[in-house]
Parts: structure tokens; sequence; C-alpha cells
């Protein structure tokens, strides 16, 4: 190590100063050590007992904030929000929505689809009761616009005040050469675009200013049965958006198939016939002749969370207000339903373990060496498993620009099975970072293996998708399959191990074998894509043909 140093230093007196906007990407080797026993020690704190699962608005929340804040201030970092604080507050609220009917109605004739059974509703409004009162229903097939596909499924036609009819998933649109197969041009083919997902089409809806938004439940577009979506019929949390939310539609819900159908029937039409002319490019809006009244009563329940934030700031002046953000959300479960006589939900694994893996990178990064010129962000979001809600309050009201932000790379998760040959990106082929991340796995001789199940939309499921969706690069790692010295199904079986018997339950805990070598592997590899972004010359970009490319262009371009 000391003829090294030597040999660099003598090296640097001899040569040339050199140009400042020549990167100097250190080798993976020689960036600073992540310690398997640090991750350990925060995850046990994390989710232990007396941190009650970590549950938003909770004892175990006012635990969590303070341990990580006194260990961002340990670790020397500065506090992340400009208002001098650790924190950055999120207004949650709890909705909980009181049993109603749908009533579809066609001269004279009606329609009642019952609550659970046929229909799944609720409103997003932050306000006592919303409803859709005789709202003209209108089919809009998938009801996407995707102009980077030339997709428009409203084609300029007024649905303010109405109520659309959607199907989930994207447009199943076949190849031209081979009609047994989609093509992989047009919403990524078998795998599940945004546009897919049943949030964007609640989304859609508002911008058009429709009164009600009615999805057509069907097992496989969906990748679930209609029970999980009856599961919708507890509270739900969402963000308190300064409009309380007045401007999504008034009702939001699911439909069954089968109601669908008699539906269409009584519109006199025949739902597999729409269906088929939806997944052309060519398809125009169905007014079906009928209407819809619902009124969605809603019992109430505000909290006050935190997303925590601790900034390193970069080291060039010139770069220092430019962020790289690394994210892992703090929260879990909390207390719930008794499982074998316990009602913890520790969360070690979701994601405790995560959280103390963003503290020892945000560890790490103090001691690298160029310091980064750019300024990194720690933000431990809350609310993930109420539906990203804490990633989402930052990429909407972000502290710092997001034209200013080059990336996002999360973790929700880690491996604790021991080292990998491989390390899986959810989505890969998105951005640049996934060659960053390529190239630093390669430096450890090991690969990056690409989304298995690209068709369930995995990268729309947790926190960094809610950067992506404002135009940011995000990063989705998640853990390999391929394990060193062990049988070639052993990824497989720990991971539906841990799937079906501690995912979301009180026994995702801690247990005696794990391994964090694969973790500190898989670590090594986010700061060496965050801390080369950060050194780059040039901010990474959405790779053509990706959906969020085209907003990302907008925001550096108009500078807004
Ligand atoms: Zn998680």
């Amino acid at each position: 190590m000391k003829y090294l140093t030597v040999l660099v230093l003598l090296l640097a007196a001899c040569s040339k100063p050199s140009s400042t906007s020549t990167p100097q990407q250190i080798p993976m080797s020689q960036l600073p050590s992540v310690d398997p026993e640090a991750i350990l020690a925060h995850t046990k704190v994390l989710s232990s007992d007396e941190f009650e699962g970590r549950g938003p608005g909770t004892k175990g929340e006012e635990l969590t904030v303070t341990y990580l804040v006194d260990q961002f201030k340990k670790i020397g970092l500065k506090p992340g929000n400009t208002d001098g604080t650790y924190v950055q507050k999120v207004p949650l609220v709890g909705i909980t929505p009181a049993p109603a009917p749908l009533v579809f109605e066609k001269a004279g004739r009606r329609q009642t689809l019952r609550w659970k059974d046929d229909v799944v509703a609720w409103t997003k409004h932050v306000a006592d009761s919303a409803s859709i009162n005789r709202s003209e229903l209108v089919f809009v097939g998938y009801g996407i616009v995707a102009p980077e596909f030339n997709w428009d499924d409203y084609k300029g036609v007024d649905v303010k005040g109405k109520t659309l009819v959607m199907l989930v998933n994207d447009p199943p649109v076949a190849d031209a050469t081979n009609a047994s197969e989609l093509d992989p041009r047009v919403f990524g083919g078998k795998a599940m675009t945004y546009y897919g997902r049943w949030t964007y089409k609640y989304e859609i809806g508002a911008q058009k200013g429709a009164a009600g938004v009615l999805i057509v439940h069907e097992t496989v577009p969906a990748g679930y049965p209609f029970e999980v979506v009856q599961a919708k019929t507890t509270e739900q949390f969402d963000l308190v958006t300064p409009d309380k939310n007045m401007g999504r539609a008034n009702v939001e819900g699911w439909i069954t198939l089968d109601r669908a159908k008699a539906l269409m029937q009584m519109a006199g039409q025949d739902f597999d016939g729409l269906k088929k002319e939806a997944a052309r490019r060519d398809f125009k809006p169905v007014p079906l002749g009928v209407t819809a009244s619902m009124t969605v009563r809603n019992t109430l329940r505000t909290i006050d969370s935190q997303n925590v934030v601790a900034r390193l700031d970069g080291s060039d002046p010139a770069r220092r207000d430019e962020y790289v953000v690394y994210t892992a959300h703090w929260d879990h479960l909390g207390i719930g339903p008794e499982v074998n006589g316990d009602r913890i939900y520790n969360g070690a694994k979701d994601n405790a373990i995560g959280t103390a893996g963003l503290l020892e990178l945000a560890r790490a990064f103090t001691k690298v060496s160029p310091a980064p010129k750019r300024s990194i962000l720690f933000l431990s979001v809350t609310a993930e498993e109420q539906g990203l809600l804490g990633s989402q309050y930052y990429s909407v009201t972000p502290i710092y620009p997001l034209r200013k932000t080059l990336a996002n790379i999360n973790m929700d998760g880690l491996n604790v099975h021991g080292p990998t040959k491989d390390l899986t990106l959810i989505g890969y082929g998105a951005s640049d970072l996934d060659d960053y991340a390529k190239a630093a796995a390669a430096e450890q001789g090991r690969v990056i293996r690409p989304d298995p199940e690209t068709e369930k939309g995995f990268y729309y499921r947790s926190d960094h998708f809610n950067f992506a969706k404002q135009g940011v690069p995000a990063l989705d790692p998640d853990e390999g399959v391929e394990f060193v010295g062990k049988p070639a199904d052993y990824g497989k079986q720990v991971r539906d191990d841990y799937t079906e018997h501690d995912y979301h339950k009180p026994s995702d805990v801690i247990r005696a074998d794990w391994d964090l070598a694969g973790a500190v592997e898989d670590l090594r590899v986010f700061f060496a894509v965050g801390y080369r972004v950060a050194q780059a010359d040039k901010f990474p970009e959405w790779k053509p043909g990706n959906e969020f490319k085209a907003i990302r262009e907008e925001m550096l371009n108009n500078g807004n």
C-alpha cells in the first residue's frame, strides 16, 4: 500500500495537472469498504420489538426517525432539508370508504352493482363524501395517451364530467411480422409499461377531467384476482395535496369482468369486440348511452409522518447544487393482526436492512477520496407500504430541483444469503444507470440479470418509481439468484421461502444464518454507481423508447 501511495504521488508530481473535466473514476477495489457488522447492528435496532414494526404515525416512527437522525449526525452529514432539519414532513390521510352501490341506468332500466362483490370504489378527495350522479359512461379502451408510441385512446373527445370505463394493462399490440407475439416496440411487448398500471389509469382520468374512472378487472392482465382489489375496502392512505386531492376524479374504482360484460350488453355493445378494437391505434372512445351514479362516504384520519433526509455536500463548487439521491423506505406495517402469537411486524428484510444499508453507504461516502463533486442525498422515506407515499411526496415537493437531480438509487431489501454471481436489475435497459451498474458488477466478476418477470411491472412498485415518473433516471436493483457454492435452485428456493412465510408477516426478523457478504457486494455496486454519476461530465439519460424520457427532456430543456 505504501509503495502504491508513493508511486501515485510521484506520478502526480511529474504529470501535468489533469483537466478538471475528466472524471476521476477510481476502481471498485479502491472504494471505501462497507461494513456488514454495522449493517447488522442497525438492522437489529430498527427491526427490534421496541420499534414496533415502524408504522407511520406511531411510537415506532418516533423511535425510527430519532435513530436515523442521530446516525446521520454521527456520520457527519448535514441536515438534508433547507429548513435546517433532517426531516421532511409528510401529511397523510387514511380514508375508509363506507359500502355503497353503483347504479347503471339506461332509459329507465337499471343495473345495481353490489359493494365489494361487483364493485370496489373510493374517492381520494379529502372530504366526507364524493359522488357521480347520472354521469355518462364512455368506454375509452386502455385509456392511454403515449406520445412515444403515437398512441391516444381519447382522440380529442371531451370526457369532462363523464365516467370512464377502462381496461387494465397495456394494449396487446401484435407484432406485424409474427401475429403470435406482441410487438416489442409498442408498450414494451410482453413487459408492462407504466401505462398498464392501474394507478396510471386514475391519473390520466383525472387529467382528462373525468368525474369517475372504473377499471374492468381481469385476473390475467391485472396479475392478481379480484380479492386483491377487495382488500382496498379497508382504510387506504394517501398524501394530502394542497388541493386536498380535489383534482382527482370524484370516484375511482374497479368493476368485475362479469359486470362489465353486463354493462356492455345493456349498452348494446359486445365486450370482447370492444376489447379487440381497443388494441388498435385507431380506436376511438365509445359513448355507452348509460349513466352511472354512486356516492362514496368517507371516514378520515390524518397523520403527520416524516421522510428523513441527510446531505453530503459536493466538493466541486460548480457541481455542488446537483444531486444523486439514494433512497430506502424506513417504514413497515407496524402492529397488526396476530400471526402465531406475534403482532409486531418487524420488517427486518423489508426494509430495516435497506435502511441500514443507506446509513452504511452514507458513512462510506464520507470516506471516499476524491470526495464526490456533486452532492449526495440520503433519503429514508415513509409510507412505502401504504403506496409509495413518502417518495411520492418528495418527488412532487422536492427539496432540491429534480432537473438538478441526476439519479435515484433505491434499496428495498438486501440479500441475506451470501455472495451471488449476479445482480438483478428490475426494468433493465431503462437508463444509463444500468450501464454504470453493469460495469461496476463486472469489476467484481459478476453479471447483471434482467428482471425475470417484466410482465408484472415490478419497476413501478417501489420508491424509485416516483422519481422515474417525474423524469429522474432511477435504478431499481434486486438480489441476485445465482449463489456462489450453492445449488442452482438455491436462489429461487430462499426467495420463494421468504415470499411464502415471512413477507409482510411478523416473522420477517433477523435469522441466525444471515450472511451479508452478498449484500456488501451489492452495496458496493450501488456506491460505485452513485459515486461515478456524481463525478461524471454528463447526466445519465433514459434509453430511447423509455416512457419517462420525454418528461426528462422537457424538464431539462425548460429548466423548471
Ligand atoms: Zn419494502
